[in-house]
């Protein structure tokens, strides 16, 4: 069977499957990303939206920023993606949502210039003050 993952929300409604590897898992330290998962980091796995389905019921969506919406459980608030109108295409996809995200390790930290000062984790990946993605 090919590489795929799964994952979903705290309550069962929504359900996901990603095929193949992510692009990239990055810890977020800007404080969009630790509003909306109330952590103070969130650790995403980067897909292809193609490569992203749905497979149990659908998420809302939330515009947070001018061309960015996040994604969660419209009953239990499970936060599950990320996208962006400057990566048209791809989809962020929360890690703490996978079903078994220690298959997954992180490998950089973005928006560092945000992080919790007293937060230590990683501290040998890759750093990037800011997103390290579309810069
Ligand atoms: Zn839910
Ligand atoms: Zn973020």
């Amino acid at each position: 069977m090919a590489e795929s993952y799964e994952g979903g929300c705290l309550c069962g409604a929504i359900r996901f499957r990603a095929a193949g590897a992510p692009r990239f898992v990055a810890h977020c330290h800007c404080q969009s990303c630790r509003r909306q998962v109330g952590g103070v980091i969130a650790t995403f796995a980067g897909y292809a939206v193609k490569d992203v389905e749905w497979t149990k019921g659908h998420p809302g969506v939330y515009a947070s920023s001018p061309g960015v919406t996040r994604s969660f459980c419209k009953n239990c608030g499970t936060p599950l993606a990320y996208e962006s109108e400057k990566r048209p295409g791809d989809i962020d996809l929360f890690l703490g949502a996978f079903d078994e995200p220690g298959k997954l390790p992180a490998r950089s930290h973005v928006w560092t210039e945000a992080r919790v000062p007293w937060f230590h984790a990683d501290e040998h990946l890759p750093m990037h003050l800011r997103s390290g993605l579309e810069d």
